[in-house]
């Protein structure tokens, strides 16, 4: 049987940033941000930042403009989901690596 302070012990999880690991190899998705749609950017006030609180990996900064870490962003698509404007967007990532390897190639 739990004692009396055992009762008073509640579950308590610190975010910790990259959770998932490196991502930027295998994350299928990138968001997007449209900062013309963001409410931080528009208001230029603090405010909002849904995407910061819900994303499950710490990998939204909080800020005008709001930044992604996309080497740790494992692309689940929460931030977009939970953006009350919309200015976030799911691509695939395939477009955003082939285009990464052209200009590679081009300066090579
Ligand atoms: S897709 Fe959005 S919610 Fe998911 S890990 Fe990346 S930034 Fe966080
Ligand atoms: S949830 Fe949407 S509007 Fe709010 S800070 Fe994030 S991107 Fe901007």
């Amino acid at each position: 049987m739990a004692s009396k302070k055992d009762q008073f012990i509640s579950a308590c999880a610190t975010l910790a940033k990259g959770e998932a690991g490196n991502t930027g190899e295998w994350r299928a998705k990138r968001p997007i941000i449209d900062l013309s749609k963001c409410t931080p950017c528009k208001k230029q006030k603090d405010t909002c930042y849904l995407c910061w609180l819900y994303c499950p990996d710490g990998t939204v900064k909080r800020g005008i403009p709001i930044e992604i870490d996309l080497q740790y962003c494992k692309g689940c698509g929460v931030c977009a989901q939970v953006c009350p404007t919309k200015a976030i967007r799911m691509e695939v990532e395939e477009q955003f690596v082939l285009s990464e390897c052209v200009i590679q190639e081009e300066v090579e």
